[in-house]
């Protein structure tokens, strides 16, 4: 039988670094069904066992106040690992042991590794191990995850313990006081009679949950049953006055003192000695005084940003040119050797062009998220949402919604899936919908490419400088319209937000390679899966009907013309015509001008097809913001996924050029084609921030919204508001410069 071992424990405890440590290069990355919050599986091998081991998301209870909360109870309630791996940061032992106690009191088989040790070692925090495994009652494993220190005795342990059998069933009991007590019991005496989920709780712990107002199993419960539920209530709510008018407060507050007050009478009795120096700043501290001090904070931030992207335009520009000489040659190599046709076409523009300009990027996206890697893994990320915070409340927004922006792609590169589900953390309903409806706004991974085909080609002198600019137009932007709707719609209090700040650490040159290879994983993928079907799609659309027989006909009859008008030795000189040979003088003339009438021949089929005529027809109003039909055909189908917007770009402006020996690269294309210039860039960026999210950001709007309204809010109401500040931009520009 396989073994499986959850690891679980708070955010910043090195569960992944663990997990790291144990699984190598054996991990993969999965995602749990419909949802995206991440679960990792991995596999360790020791003495021909094989241990099946899931990496957890970090939470600081068990109560389903967060989705992380929700999928790792899920996780354990329903897959029913053999043992869980607590995570407990040794230096900061009191609060990671409030999990824990949960644990206990689900009656999981457990083991702890006290992890962080040399960083307890150093603030000077003592830990009797033995003291505290018998005082809890479970295994205790002293570890250094980034070292892989313990970890061969914590997996002996946690194997012990699966085979064992016993260890689940010993629930602990804890005593919240006689109140609550005696009204538990009550509970969990019904509960009993009613049998509701017994096979999956103990009815003590569902009790403890109506207490914590849990919402998931109270839905259940009202699900089962009206009567059965409302009579829980009635209950809690009995309880809730009681408490209120004796002891001024409620339940939940009242539970989470007495786990405190347990898990302190543990450490008082000799588990923790603190060395010396009380008032002694810790290092992180000190980083901290520095680091979101008032004025110096902000000015730090700024510069870091503005660094990673000057790091990232660097280091990534030759890997880029060389990418795209590579997609150049493998295009020429396809020309070469396959014959004229539908199917050359499909290869050459409607794939190599179209994904190839997304995969261009890979290595600025690589660097991209290297850098964003470092800044999470020290710990610099969490500073950056506590400095915004003071800004989010000016707008209406909270403490909470500043990690939905940054996952959506605050600082560059994320995704607005994960970032509205991360919304989830919010309790306040507006606040969250305000928060859904704002996070798009961000620089997601996607947009990226447009960013940086647009900014190479306009303004290769100044790559970082536009590219925190963009970032602060996306931000302000995103601002001001979550205000604009805390105003009108979404009228409401604010709610109050505590963060808090994990320590500062080294990242570890694993752990960074780690987390950058993952994300650039995603994005190859999505280019060859998701980009590619779009791209064949939007190819056939640009592609089909073609040129009528007549118009075929047309440009027929003017190149024979052309061909008339000049001597027949010149048509022969052409005819025989290889790359080796010097064309004379008129025959290089003619040359140009048949590429010329073939060039107008594919526009105007371009124009033509179905996908063209769509463009044209838009065109009418999009010409405000100085977008023309090819543009239009990109965004239309930057819906669907915003990488499509180059992918498509690159696809129209290969199917309208036809000579096969002048391979540019798309930003020389757009550099030189008529109708663009840097303000219609500048349009275009614009739009590109603001305009509907992609579709499947849509769809989790919807389903973080619960209804249809808002997703149709999110595209109308986006698509026009990026409009109006395009054709601003556009029409401004255009008369000033
Ligand atoms: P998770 O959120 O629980 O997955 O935590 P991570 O594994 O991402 O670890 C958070 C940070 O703590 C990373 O920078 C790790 O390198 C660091 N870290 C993990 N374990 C240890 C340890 O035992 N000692 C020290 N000094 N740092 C650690
Ligand atoms: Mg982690």
């Amino acid at each position: 039988m396989q073994i499986t071992i959850a690891m679980a424990g708070n955010p910043n405890s090195g569960k992944t670094t663990l997990f790291n440590a144990l699984t190598g290069a054996r991990q993969h990355v999965g995602n749990y069904p419909g949802i995206t919050v991440e679960k990792k599986e991995g596999i360790y091998i020791s003495n021909d066992k094989k241990f099946n081991i899931v990496d957890l998301p970090g939470t600081y209870s068990l109560t389903a106040y967060s989705q992380e909360e929700l999928v790792a109870r899920d996780f354990l309630v329903h897959e029913k690992p053999s043992v869980i791996i607590d995570i407990v940061d040794a230096s900061n032992l009191e609060r990671n042991l409030y999990l824990t106690i949960q644990f206990l009191e689900m009656g999981f088989p457990v083991c702890i590794a006290l992890n962080m040790m040399d960083v307890a070692k150093n603030r000077g925090i003592e830990i009797d191990i033995d003291k505290l495994s018998e005082l809890l009652n479970v295994p205790v494993i002293s570890t250094i995850a980034r070292k892989g220190v313990g970890k061969e005795e914590l997996m002996k342990v946690a194997e012990r313990i699966a085979s064992s059998k016993k260890g689940s069933g010993a629930h602990l009991k804890i005593s919240y006081g006689k109140d609550v007590d005696d009204t538990l019991k009550e509970m969990e005496r019904f509960i009993k009679e009613n049998q509701f989920m017994t096979h999956l709780y103990s009815p003590r712990w569902t009790a403890l949950k109506f207490l914590e107002k849990d919402e998931q199993v109270i839905q259940k419960s009202k699900k089962l049953d009206k009567n059965f539920s409302t009579h829980l209530e009635k209950m809690v709510d009995n309880l809730s006055d009681h408490l209120q008018s004796t002891m001024d407060t409620y339940p939940e507050a009242q539970i989470a003192d007495y786990r405190y007050g347990y898990i302190k009478s543990i450490l008082k009795q000799g588990v923790v000695s603190h060395q010396d120096d009380d008032d002694r700043l810790y290092i992180s501290d000190k980083i901290d005084k520095v680091v979101t001090h008032r004025f110096l904070g902000p000015l730090i931030m700024i510069a870091v940003i503005m660094g990673l992207y000057q790091f990232t335009f660097t280091y990534s520009e030759m890997p880029v040119k060389w990418f795209e000489s590579l997609f150049e040659l493998i295009s020429d190599i396809a020309s070469e050797v396959i014959p004229d046709g539908l199917i050359k076409s499909l290869i050459v523009s409607g794939i190599i062009d179209g994904v190839g300009g997304v995969l261009g990027f890979v290595p600025l996206i690589m660097s991209m998220f290297f850098g964003i890697s470092i800044l999470e893994d020290s710990g610099y990320l969490a500073r950056v949402a506590f400095m915004l915070d003071r800004v989010f409340r000016v707008f209406g927004l909270h403490g909470s919604s500043v990690m939905p922006f940054i996952v959506s792609g605050g600082i560059a590169g994320g995704c607005a899936v994960p970032g509205v589900m991360a919304a989830r953390t919010l309790r306040s309903p507006l606040e969250r919908l305000a928060t859904l409806l704002t996070a798009p706004f961000m620089n997601c991974g996607a947009k990226m490419p447009i960013f940086a085909l647009l900014v190479a080609a306009f303004f290769a002198d100044n790559e970082a400088n536009i590219m925190f600019l963009i970032t602060m137009i996306a931000w302000g932007g995103a601002l001001v319209v979550a205000k604009l709707l805390r105003m009108t719609l979404l009228k409401g209090e604010s709610t109050p937000f505590v963060m808090e700040l994990p320590p500062y650490r080294f990242p570890t040159f694993q752990g960074l390679m780690i987390h950058t290879w993952e994300r650039t994983w995603q994005y190859i993928k999505k280019a060859g899966t998701v980009i590619l079907g779009i791209s064949i799609l939007l190819w056939a659309m640009m592609t089909f009907p073609g040129l009528s027989e007549e118009k075929v006909q047309i440009f027929e009859k003017e190149r024979n013309k052309l061909k008339a008008s000049v001597s027949s030795l010149v048509v022969k000189e052409l005819q025989l015509y290889n790359k080796e040979t010097e064309l004379s003088k008129a025959a290089q003339e003619l040359k140009d001008n048949l590429q010329k009438i073939d060039n107008r021949a594919s526009e105007t089929a371009l124009r033509n097809s179905f996908a063209g005529r769509i463009g044209v027809f838009l065109e009418n109003i999009t010409q405000l913001a100085g977008f023309d039909w090819r543009t239009n055909i990109a965004l239309v189908g930057g819906f669907a996924a915003k990488e499509v917007v180059v992918s498509t770009l690159g696809t129209a402006y290969s199917l309208g050029e036809t000579d096969p020996e002048k391979n540019q690269d798309l930003a020389e294309k757009l550099r030189k084609a008529p109708g663009w210039n840097p303000i219609v860039a500048w349009s275009l960026i614009v739009f590109s921030i603001f305009y509907a999210p992609c579709f499947v950001t849509v769809v989790c709007i919807v389903r973080e919204a619960g209804s249809w309204k808002w997703g149709f809010f999110s595209m109308i109401f986006n698509t026009c508001f990026a409009f109006i500040l395009s054709v601003l931009v556009f029409q401004i520009g255009s008369r000033l410069f």
